[in-house]
């Protein structure tokens, strides 16, 4: 099966967190989207890797994505090492996404910029014919995405793009809030983290708007690119 976009992440969440407006978009308008997590999150001060998984699979649900795969890297200990580097490869091959997103490569926490550095190699190494790589004993044929860009976490950087989340931003909101354990819940006895404050989906909610203003839309997700976008002036030249 192909699926068109694909985003890959450090930790479950972090999708939910930084591109959960732009996926769910895509999804409404019927392109297939797959989230893959490099790690389970086992690490996470909050609840454990098999609440996560569970509720993984209820975020991935609400956001409407087609697959949602976990490539099972230690959690803390994502670098980029040719192992790393051959999973997401074997993913890459295996679903031909045209687009592909990564964390991007500066950021608080190590494993994100682990899990950037190791898709960007990848994306290259992957349409190399002589790297072979192969999925369920059959060797695999070499294929590149068109684009890679990167979302981002907690640190910022300067916007190549922004996508208008106006319409998808409370379903956005919905997917992170699947993720009972990690998020603000005045119930539980768990202890405090970065995320797990009140404040977190305020902020989550004011970069969106943020970012929204900057292209005169309500709600925002910034994006960053390595390599130049071409602007084809599709919306102005219909039919030529
Ligand atoms: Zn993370």
């Amino acid at each position: 099966m192909n699926i068109d976009i694909i985003i890959f992440t450090a930790h479950p969440d972090d999708a939910e967190i930084s591109i959960g407006g732009t996926i769910a978009k895509l999804a409404k308008h019927n392109r297939t989207v797959g989230i893959i997590d490099l790690t389970k999150g086992e690490l996470g001060t909050r609840g454990s890797a098999e609440t996560r998984e569970m509720e993984a699979e209820s975020a991935s649900k609400i956001l409407g994505i087609a697959i949602r795969d976990n490539l099972n890297i230690p959690d803390g200990k994502v670098k980029p090492s040719q192992e790393y580097i051959e999973k997401v490869i074997v993913q890459i091959r295996k679903y031909k996404p045209q687009i592909i997103f990564a964390p991007y490569f500066n950021d608080r926490h190590p494993d994100h910029i682990g899990a950037g550095q190791i898709v960007k190699e990848a994306m290259f190494l992957s349409g190399l014919p002589k790297i072979v790589t192969t999925e369920n004993g059959t060797v695999q044929d070499s294929y590149r995405p068109k684009k890679l860009f990167y979302f981002m976490m907690t640190y910022e950087f300067e916007p190549t793009f922004i996508v208008d989340i106006s319409n998808t931003l409370t379903t956005k909101i919905d997917a992170i809030k699947a993720f009972k354990t990690q998020f603000y819940d005045p119930n539980s006895n768990a202890p405090e983290t970065f995320i797990s404050k009140p404040d977190f989906i305020r902020n989550i909610e004011a970069r969106a708007k943020f970012y929204g203003f900057q292209i005169r839309k309500e709600f925002g997700e910034p994006f960053y690119s390595e390599e130049k976008i071409e602007m084809n002036f599709d919306w102005m030249l219909d039919g030529m």
